[in-house]
């Protein structure tokens, strides 16, 4: 069972463990970004999970950069396969809390932290944004037998956070390698398949957060900005979709928003425009 929401638990940010799925044709483009942004906040505890070396990146990022040698391509087997070693990488690491975002996402610890210390991290937590109205349908294979199982899944666009306690249950089906299978049994992606070991298989139910965002939804309706814990972006030519905030940076020179955003946070960092 979860646990009751209350502030719990002190956390610090040595507590979070911060992965970021990315893929070498998106280093420049989306990284470079998150890099300048919340990530330059975050350095400790945060973990990029990339398809191929990158000198550049490396210099910046030294151990922080772990090339994965998961394929590059966009299917199943290789975005599995990342999640994979998120997931053997974070229980390496002893830390209290998984979190998972993807390259297109700004993460804002401070309120991370704060909806975490809500719960314990011993006990079972799965937290995140579901991407459907309703849970998703799969079919499960045993041998010759086929079972239907329906359950829901934080979408992996928005962000999602597991607890330690819960990590520990999701072994058998997680750890070294037995994702990748895993998501092969159900034919479903990797936001899926931690959402069907989770729920379909441990009987835990997904915490439904509203701080998490992809770019699935209106972004231009989200309000209160700086409290929410991820946001994200689509600058895809005419279909623009973005969190609306107000400066410093016009949207040529910031199309995503983040740089407003981080500066909206953090107006002490070097490159912010000063008042004064
Ligand atoms: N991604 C990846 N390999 C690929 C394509 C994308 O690892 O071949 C990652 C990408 O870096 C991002 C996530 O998968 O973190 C989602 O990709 P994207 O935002 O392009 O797609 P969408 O949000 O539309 O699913
Ligand atoms: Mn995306």
């Amino acid at each position: 069972s979860s646990a009751a929401p209350g502030p719990v638990e002190r956390l610090t940010p040595d507590d979070l463990f911060i992965a970021v799925k990315t893929t070498g044709r998106y280093h420049r483009q989306r990284l470079e970004l998150l890099l300048d942004t919340w990530i330059s906040r975050n350095r400790p505890q945060t973990y990029v999970f990339t398809d191929g070396e990158d000198e550049e990146l490396r210099k910046r990022m030294g151990t922080h950069l772990i090339n994965t040698n998961c394929s590059a391509a966009h299917n199943r087997q290789a975005l599995s396969c990342k999640m994979s070693l998120e997931y053997d990488t974070f229980i390496s690491s002893g830390k209290k809390w998984f979190c998972h975002v993807d390259d297109d996402n700004y993460l804002n610890s401070g309120s991370l932290l704060k909806l975490l210390s809500q719960y314990s991290h011993a006990q079972d937590v799965y937290i995140g944004r579901p991407s459907l109205e309703r849970p998703i349908e799969a079919t499960e294979r045993l041998g010759a037998t086929e079972m239907q199982v329906r359950f829901w899944f934080a979408t992996g666009g928005a962000g999602f956070c597991l607890s330690h306690g819960l990590t520990l249950k999701m072994k058998p089906w997680a750890s070294d390698g037995t994702f990748m299978a895993t998501a092969e049994h159900i034919r479903l992606p990797d936001d899926c398949t931690v959402g069907y070991i989770v729920e379909a298989l441990l009987g835990v139910s997904l915490i439904r957060s509203p701080l998490f965002h992809s770019h699935l939804e209106n972004l231009g309706l989200v309000s209160d900005v700086r409290n929410q814990v991820t946001l994200s972006y689509s600058t895809v030519d005419n279909s623009r979709n973005t969190v609306n905030v107000k400066g410093p940076f016009s949207i040529h020179e910031d199309p995503t928003r983040f740089r407003s955003v981080h500066c909206l946070l953090h107006p002490d960092t070097p490159w912010c425009p000063r008042l004064l």
